[in-house]
């Protein structure tokens, strides 16, 4: 049986096949940008006074200070935003100026308001200004033709600003891969009907869909099949259609009713590997298939998401042609002693605790494969690592924190 890092490792290793194509620029929210964006203008496109005031001549101020204002007569008209205005500012005079109003000619600063007084005609300058003082520079934040967002950065929604305000409203980048959801088992309802006895709401491929969701990637989901051969090919044959990633879930363990490897062996998907010693999440398989992957992951609820967070969000990532595939970790101590099986890893759901001389860890509660509610409290999950059979109180383990 493979361990951890060598499961993870086969799964990261893959070749795949990053997809490019042109979205618009709100959907391109964290995805990579896949070209360099060049600006087909200056920004901002002319020099615009950054505040409201008075656009002047410096030298007509020289000298204005609070006891000895400076008498400017002031131009009939005002320059709002957007005001195209085409006099010339003659010695002596201002121009009332608003925010963003491009500069007149003539004029080579803008007294803020608050340094001066209108008085009918007439505006009293209380302070000096400096030449080229609260203008902003036509192109002083991007040059035209200029490079201003290169290929391969993460996109923010800063840049999301940048482009729009180059008049970008598409742009290329790595295009996110859809990745289906099937979940498999007789005992299965959906979640509007009415629960039965023996049934089971479906609850992984919802899920399993936020998880893609958070990942970046697009899910689709496929609804329930019974554990029957024939059922599971159909659905698997059909989702493989319009899925880079399949993700199925149960069926894959040991019992009678597990036909989900069978029925991938009868496809010809190809095993990368089957089974991993961790905890919970033993029954998980990988495969090939035509330039896809499935990930075969164990039907109880908890199994299946850590499952997810190991192995399918960093291929994800991957694919996305993100260079940080894997999430954040932490080291943290623990607050007490813990057993554990040194055969193989042990994956558990765990709060955090900040104290004085570091970042504690305590598990949420009954670490069963079937406890959501300790994933849901979890603020991320403790690895207790293989060949380590002790978890010291107060020795260091690795958190992977898959919460904010
Ligand atoms: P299996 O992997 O098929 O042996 O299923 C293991 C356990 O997970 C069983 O208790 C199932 O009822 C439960 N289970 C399987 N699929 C789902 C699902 N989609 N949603 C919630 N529980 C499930
Ligand atoms: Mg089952």
């Amino acid at each position: 049986m493979l361990s951890v890092k060598e499961a993870r490792e086969k799964v990261i290793s893959s070749d795949v096949n990053i997809k490019t194509g042109k979205v618009p620029i709100l959907e391109s929210l964290h995805l990579i940008l896949a070209e360099n964006l060049v600006s087909e203008n200056f920004v901002p496109a002319f020099d615009n006074s950054a505040v409201d005031g008075y656009a002047v001549n410096a030298v007509d101020i020289i000298g204005a200070d609070k006891n000895y204002p400076v008498k400017l007569k002031l131009f009939k008209e005002d320059i709002p935003a957007g005001k195209v205005s085409d006099f010339k500012l003659e010695p002596g005079i201002c121009v009332q100026i608003m925010t963003g109003a491009p500069i007149p000619q003539g004029c080579d600063c803008v007294v803020m308001k608050e340094d001066a007084l209108k008085e009918g005609k007439d505006v009293l300058v209380f302070k000096e200004c400096r030449q080229g003082e609260n203008i902003r520079c036509k192109g002083e934040d991007i040059k035209k033709g200029n490079i201003f967002l290169k290929k391969g950065l993460k996109i923010y929604p800063a840049d999301i600003g940048l482009m729009s305000s180059t008049g970008i409203s598409e742009v290329c980048v790595n295009l996110p891969p859809v990745v289906g959801i099937l979940s498999t088992g007789d005992e299965l309802i959906n979640i509007e009907e009415k629960l039965s006895f023996g049934k089971v709401r479906d609850s992984n491929s919802y899920s399993l869909a936020a998880q893609v969701l958070e990942s970046g990637a697009k899910f689709r989901r496929y609804g329930t099949v019974a554990d029957d051969r024939a059922s599971i090919k159909k659905k698997v044959l059909g989702s493989l259609q319009e899925c880079e990633i399949l993700l199925i879930t149960g069926g894959v363990s040991v019992g009678d009713y597990d036909y989900v490897r069978e029925t991938l062996d009868d496809i010809g998907a190809e095993f990368v590997f089957w089974r991993v010693s961790q905890k919970p999440g033993k029954p998980f398989a990988f495969l090939n298939y035509k330039n896809r992957f499935i990930f075969c992951l164990p039907g109880s609820p908890v199994s299946a998401m850590i499952c997810f967070e190991i192995y399918v969000r960093p291929l994800i990532k991957k694919i996305m042609g993100d260079s940080d595939i894997f999430r954040r970790k932490i080291a943290a101590k623990a607050l007490e002693d813990y057993e554990h099986n040194e055969t193989g890893t042990d994956f558990i759901r765990v709060f955090l605790e900040k104290k004085e001389d570091g970042i504690y860890f305590r598990p949420t509660g009954m670490q069963g494969s079937g406890i959501l509610t300790s994933m849901s409290l979890a603020d991320g999950i403790a690895i207790f690592p293989e060949g380590r059979a002790r978890i010291e109180k107060d020795s260091e383990v690795d958190v992977i924190m898959f919460k904010q």
